[in-house]
């Protein structure tokens, strides 16, 4: 049972070396008379909230820390190998939190979702019709209301959470501009797979400010923040009144020992902005109708979806960092095994 531990918690940008593949472990096997399962993990999800669990503190998220030595956790898509629980028979597939490891013990299954729909690819489940795509889906329609005409902008618009975001946004009849780190996605996702009716590379940009205004004279109903930082402080000038930010995440402020200062907050006086942060896990009861409702998209060819594989566990070190340096195009997923 090859698995990934921490090395160490990390300072700073996280490396590969922070983490180890290690062989061993004993073969799981359900306690007598338990409720158990174990599942054997074919996808795993790379997502970058698990920055903070490497840290020697989780000073942005009540989720405890990982201890070095042990084993990072995340979520991933799974077959149900042994089980004592009623609900769950052998051969199942699941999604749900799991450990980054061949084969996991889950003690309370309760938590894990069934994939209703094997017509679908499975590894979807770490990404358009799993976590990263619930959370596209409540952010978006729960707390930034888009209505007809708004002006919707989406940073790292090529990711998991931003290429649905700014899609979903495209078919409630939203203008869409999304902002991603180099040319060839610019050009590749938002620019062309997604539909998105602009889209820029913000490294490319002297004035970040000034770049928004470009591409929105009329200002910004939306913002959908994944980003934080410079950007923020960039769109809070830029924002029309009662505009509303749906505060996902920011991931420039991640590796950061002292957080950004923002300088233009008082925007959202003079604008009667909203701004409002969310955590997905408040919509897992949502979670059959957003199934539904997105397989039928991507069955009709109204959502596009673009993954970016990494083959094998060895690489799963090198895929959950690349995230914090943009070297992903798409969903950022690992294949442990495919059946
Ligand atoms: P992505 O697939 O978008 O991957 C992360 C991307 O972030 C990178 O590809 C990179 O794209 C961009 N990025 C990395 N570093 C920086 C930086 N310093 N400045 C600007 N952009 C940067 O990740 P997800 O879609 O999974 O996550 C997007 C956001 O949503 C994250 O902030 C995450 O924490 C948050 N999130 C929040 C949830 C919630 O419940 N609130 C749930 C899930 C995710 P580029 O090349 O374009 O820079």
């Amino acid at each position: 049972n090859r698995r990934v531990i921490l090395k160490r918690h990390v300072t700073g940008f996280p490396s590969e070396d922070d983490m180890e593949v290690v062989a061993g472990g004993a073969r799981l096997a359900v306690p007598p008379g338990s409720a158990a399962v174990v599942l054997k993990n074919l996808y795993l999800s790379c997502d970058p909230y698990m920055r903070g669990r490497m840290s020697m503190q989780n000073r942005r998220s009540y989720v405890p820390v990982f201890v070095p030595g042990e084993i990072l956790v995340g979520h991933g898509v799974s077959r149900v190998v042994a089980s004592g629980h009623p609900d769950f028979e052998v051969g199942d597939h699941v999604w749900g939190m799991t450990g980054w490891e061949e084969y996991t013990l889950i003690p309370n299954p309760e938590s894990l979702f069934k994939t209703n729909h094997p017509e679908m690819p499975l590894s979807y489940y770490t990404g358009v019709l799993g976590m990263p795509g619930l959370t596209a889906y409540a952010g978006l329609y729960d707390v930034a209301k888009p209505k007809k005409g708004d002006y919707v902008f989406v940073s790292a618009a090529s990711g998991a959470v931003g290429q649905i975001v700014g899609q979903l946004a495209k078919l409630a009849g939203c203008y869409v501009v999304g902002s991603a780190g180099s040319d060839e996605k610019v050009c590749e996702t938002p620019g062309t797979k997604f539909g998105f009716d602009e889209a820029f590379n913000y490294k490319k940009q002297q004035d970040l400010n000034a770049a928004l205004q470009r591409y929105f004279p009329e200002g910004i109903d939306i913002y959908f923040e994944n980003v934080g930082g410079t950007m923020l402080d960039a769109v809070l000038l830029n924002m029309r009144m009662h505009g509303r930010i749906a505060v996902c995440g920011m991931i420039s402020q991640y590796n950061l020992e002292q957080p950004e200062g923002i300088q233009n907050l008082s925007s959202l006086i003079i604008k009667c902005v909203r701004m409002e942060g969310f955590l997905v896990s408040d919509y897992f009861g949502q979670y059959h109708k957003f199934e539904e409702e997105m397989v039928g998209y991507l069955k009709d060819g109204k959502i596009a979806y673009v993954e970016d594989v990494a083959e094998g566990l060895e690489k799963a070190p090198a895929a959950l960092i690349g995230l914090f340096t943009g070297r992903n195009v798409g969903k950022q997923l690992v294949t442990v095994a495919r059946e």
